[in-house]
């Protein structure tokens, strides 16, 4: 069964994708992680990549395509895959159609984590980390034990960049504009399912279970 996950960033992707592949024995392809990978391996296709990524140009869909293709005749994907990440347009969604009809492997449906931006800033504002060893911590549900300060090295907890308001809310509208067209695609396939993705990501995982038919645990 192969699947693909769409949401804004906090939108709790992470969350559905873990908690979901394992009950399907699908496996979770982010293609921020394949590119690193396939990059890594050293072969010839990471090669050609390397060649767009290093010098912060595009990678052009004709390479992500065969990343793709290649990664769904993997053995650890003959089960099927949740694609998260891909496609981000509607070339790719297309490019992926030809390449999933090529290997017999229809999409089974496309995920869309709906959340409202309110609820992403308060699930990304609360968010620090350690300066020293990186350790999470989340102001409101996983809060240090002394204000400011890591629980593990005393090291300082600092905000990144990506989790201030400002920061949060232009990529979130960004996010919107650019995967509206893609919605837009999957529901006139009827393959699009919303999930509402509240702070339930137990309503949300049997949400996404129960629409596949596979019964909840
Ligand atoms: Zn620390």
């Amino acid at each position: 069964m192969d699947l693909i996950i769409l949401g804004a960033p906090g939108a709790g992707k992470g969350t559905l994708a873990a908690d979901l592949c394992p009950r399907l024995s699908i496996k979770h392809i982010s293609t921020g992680d394949l590119l690193r990978e396939v990059i890594a391996s050293g072969s010839k296709l990471g090669a050609e990549i390397n060649n767009f990524v290093s010098t912060g140009a595009l990678v052009p869909d004709e390479l992500i395509g065969q990343m793709i293709r290649d990664t769904l005749n993997a053995d650890a994907c003959q089960n099927g895959v949740l694609l998260d990440g891909f496609p981000r347009t509607i070339p790719q969604a297309e490019l992926l159609e030809q390449i999933m009809t090529e290997l017999g492997r229809p999409l089974a449906a496309v995920f869309y984590l709906n959340v409202e931006l309110d609820r992403v800033i308060r699930r990304l504002i609360n968010r620090v980390s350690c300066q020293k060893c990186g350790r999470p911590y989340h102001l409101l549900n996983l809060p240090p034990q002394k204000a400011g300060i890591c629980d593990a090295c005393g090291g300082a907890l600092i905000q990144r960049e990506d989790d201030r308001e400002e920061t949060i809310r232009k990529r979130f509208a960004t996010f919107l504009a650019k995967t509206q067209p893609l919605i837009d695609f999957y529901k006139a396939k009827n393959l699009l399912t919303e999930v509402m993705a509240d702070d339930n990501p137990q309503a949300a995982l049997n949400f996404a279970l129960q629409y596949l038919g596979v019964s909840a645990a």
